[in-house]
């Protein structure tokens, strides 16, 4: 998968937030540096945001 907005790779993390943070049926990715700019956040929050969601056993991030 590449982002959306400016093409890098993006993994499965990333994918994931993607669908969390918007909507579950969301059929594109972004990176996290693109998810920071639209939400106004920083990588390394979504990065613990992935983790914790993956702590809490999201299938998401499985
Ligand atoms: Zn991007």
């Amino acid at each position: 998968m590449t982002c959306a907005e400016c093409g890098a790779k993006v993994g499965r993390d990333e994918c994931g937030l993607t669908r969390k943070l918007f909507n579950r049926g969301c059929s594109y990715c972004l990176c996290y540096a693109c998810l920071a700019t639209r939400f106004r956040t920083d990588t390394e929050s979504l990065r613990q945001m992935a983790e914790a969601f993956r702590e809490s056993g999201c299938m998401l991030f499985q």
